[in-house]
């Protein structure tokens, strides 16, 4: 099998400025987020039209991929009598040597950066700059994972046994990020692992896996498959040797996966259906630009979107917010990443079923603000969609459309909005833009989501700093967040130790 190095486009480090407070950070336990990099800079943006002139021509990660076909049982099967005894020589190492390994894939992840971006523009629509924030994400991941794969060496009065064998299943739309967090929490701690890349996102996740292989991790201890049939899948979660699944994906499959194996023991973080209250108070320009980022970034296909801004108060009675919100909007660039001038890329593919509804229906008291229109005839490219008067209780209060559609609802005062937030099935993420402390302290105690964002927009937690998970239906299984100081001590099991005299 050809590693990546061998069809690598050539691509220049760039130099990158420290842009993520990694100079602060450092002081902080002794984990520095990964800085993006600065577009400002002359030679990162020689080295970003390289990237992009490398979109949708590479063949990147097409050959990791077919080497990892799976076409039916007896090569699933084959795939866990590889992993199966590899993982033992995987588990027995320390910690530390696990670290070790895991700070190697940070530099080959770092060194990949450019490949990384290029694959994840060419499938998943993503721009430079969304691909960009992504490997850092999957950076600070392994280096984050690292440190806490260490602590689990030295843990008092308990002693920690790994899981055997993890199966990942990440999702499209974070085709790098999410399947790098969860495969090196799985390998830090101890386990091995089989992973299944989403099936629009495969090179991605191909591309990153080898990075991880290239860096040291056995192939053995860490399996890429591409399975060819549903019903593989069953066969996969439901084998008697996984002892836990980490999905992201919708609630739907959370449910599909329990209903295979009741007794599954899962880490699931799922749908979410997201909103940003604002107040009297709150600083309008900023609530504006925040809002706009978090409904149209990666066009809106992010668990963590805002779909909803409820506007309480003389906010909701005047017009100014909608129609800066409006002017805002509509100055996005929409296109291909291919553009470096691209600011909202397309839909992962062309709008059907429940995001064609949501891109083209309003319900009864909506209107659109700002309709969206289908940009070409691959059904893929949509300008931003704005529909105000959105009711309690309605589909588009309630339901996950997963696109770059946003509804605006309005609420007398702020109690009032925050019912309507917490009105949804899920909670995965909640926006408050407000100047009042009343005001925060009163949403902090009502709000139900996991990841709760003042006067910031509620997309791109970073790692550490903002741990990640859900409340409600925004989880399944064990609710514990990814890229925090608890998330490994669930993937194992423990048992108390006699205290030594
Ligand atoms: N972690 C991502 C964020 O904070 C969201 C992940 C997802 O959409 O599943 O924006």
């Amino acid at each position: 099998l050809a590693s990546l190095a061998d069809v690598d486009v050539e691509v220049p480090a760039p130099n990158r400025r420290q842009s993520r407070l990694a100079a602060h950070t450092a002081f902080v336990g002794g984990f520095a987020n990964t800085p993006d990099t600065d577009p400002a800079l002359p030679a990162n943006r020689a080295w970003g039209s390289k990237v992009l002139g490398a979109v949708e021509k590479s063949p990147l990660g097409l050959d990791i991929v077919a080497a990892a076909a799976v076409n039916d049982e007896k090569q699933l099967d084959a795939v866990f009598a590889r992993v199966l005894p590899a993982a033992k020589g995987w588990a027995a190492l320390s910690g530390k040597g696990r670290a070790e390994i895991l700070r190697r894939a940070a530099d080959v992840l770092e060194e990949t950066r450019g490949n990384l971006i290029e694959v994840m523009a060419t499938e998943a629509g993503k721009t430079i700059a969304e691909g960009d924030v992504e490997v850092s994400e999957a950076i600070d991941f392994a280096r984050y994972y690292a440190q806490l794969a260490e602590e689990l060496d030295a843990v008092d009065g308990a002693k920690y046994t790994p899981s055997t064998l993890i199966v990942v299943t990440p999702p499209w739309n974070f085709p790098v990020a999410i399947p790098a967090g969860s495969t090196l929490a799985a390998l830090a701690s101890g386990a091995s692992v089989i992973i299944k890349p989403a099936k629009q996102a495969q090179r991605s996740g191909a591309v990153m896996v080898d990075a991880l292989w290239r860096a040291g991790v056995p192939r053995d201890v860490l399996a890429l498959v591409d399975l060819k049939d549903r019903s593989l899948g069953e066969k996969m979660v439901s084998h008697p040797e996984v002892d836990r699944v980490i999905l992201t994906g919708g609630y739907e499959t959370a449910e599909l996966f329990r209903s295979w194996r009741p007794e599954l023991n899962i880490l699931a973080e799922t749908s979410g259906k997201n909103a940003i209250i604002v107040t009297p108070s709150a600083d309008l320009d900023l609530a504006v630009a925040d809002v706009v980022k978090s409904a149209f970034g990666h066009a809106g296909q992010k668990c963590s979107a805002a779909s909803l801004v409820i506007l309480v108060g003389s906010v909701a009675r005047s017009e100014r917010f909608e129609k800066q919100l409006v002017d805002s909007a509509t100055t996005l660039r929409v296109g291909y990443p291919s553009d470096p001038t691209t600011q909202m890329g397309p839909i992962i593919e062309a709008a059907n079923g429940k995001l064609q509804r949501g891109l083209t229906e309003l319900e009864p008291g909506e209107r659109w603000l700002l309709q969206p229109e289908q940009l070409d005839e691959t059904g893929r490219l949509w300008s931003p969609g704005i529909r105000t008067g959105v009711a309690a209780g309605s589909d588009f209060h309630l339901t996950e459309f997963f696109g770059p559609v946003l509804g605006i609802m309005r609420a007398a005062t702020l109690e009032e909005a925050i019912r309507l937030q917490n009105q949804v099935d899920y909670g995965l993420t909640a926006g408050l833009h407000s100047l009042d402390p009343d005001e925060l302290a009163t949403w902090l105690a009502e709000v139900q989501a996991g990841n709760l964002y003042v006067n910031r927009g509620i997309t791109g937690a970073i790692v550490r700093r903002q741990p990640f998970g859900g409340w409600k239906r925004s989880v399944v299984g064990a609710s514990t967040k990814a890229g925090g100081p608890n998330y490994l001590v669930h993937l194992g099991s423990w048992a108390r130790t006699k205290a030594t005299a």
